[in-house]
């Protein structure tokens, strides 16, 4: 896989050894793409893997792999510390954030070019990336609250 050797280069730039315990840590991340994991919910999950990492050294690679751009802070405003795998060749993806249930939605196309050129051009910052959170109501909460609605409305005919 790309991703590993891709690993192995930087750690060799920076003259860190290469573990497997650095991999694994990665490939959790990898493996529960879309989960935007903590550093303790990917001990929890190595944990069940049987897979002999402290507490300590996954904090310590979560940071590494920040560090080195595999790995990109997600904040949710849930006060977690959250992480997912960087894709190395596109910009971010977009979160569409439930404010009801939390549930955390991606939305995997950019759609932000022309707003990127838009500022290039008026600032001359050529954009790298981008971390962009929508919040609102899913459709699932929605859909619920109108159900609410609709017994209690029958709950009300039924009274008459
Ligand atoms: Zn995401
Ligand atoms: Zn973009
Ligand atoms: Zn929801």
């Amino acid at each position: 896989m790309k991703i590993y050797e891709k690993l192995r280069n930087e750690l060799k730039k920076r003259h860190l050894r290469i573990t497997s315990q650095r991999e694994a840590v990665l490939s959790v991340f990898l493996e529960n793409e879309g989960e935007h994991l903590t550093a303790d919910e990917a001990y929890e999950k190595l944990s069940h893997k049987n897979s002999h990492i402290s507490k300590a050294t996954i904090y310590r690679t979560v940071d590494l792999l920040k560090e080195m751009g595999f790995l990109s802070k997600v904040n949710f405003g849930d006060g977690m510390e959250r992480y997912e795998v960087k894709d190395l060749n596109t910009h971010q993806h977009h979160h569409l954030i439930c404010t009801k249930c939390g549930q955390v939605y991606e939305i995997k196309e950019d759609l932000l070019e022309d707003v990127e050129k838009l500022i290039e051009e008026r600032t001359g910052f050529k954009i790298q990336d981008h971390q962009l959170n929508f919040y609102g109501i899913c459709p699932k909460c929605q859909a619920s609250k109108n159900e609410e609605k609709n017994t209690e409305e029958a709950a009300r005919h039924s009274i008459k």
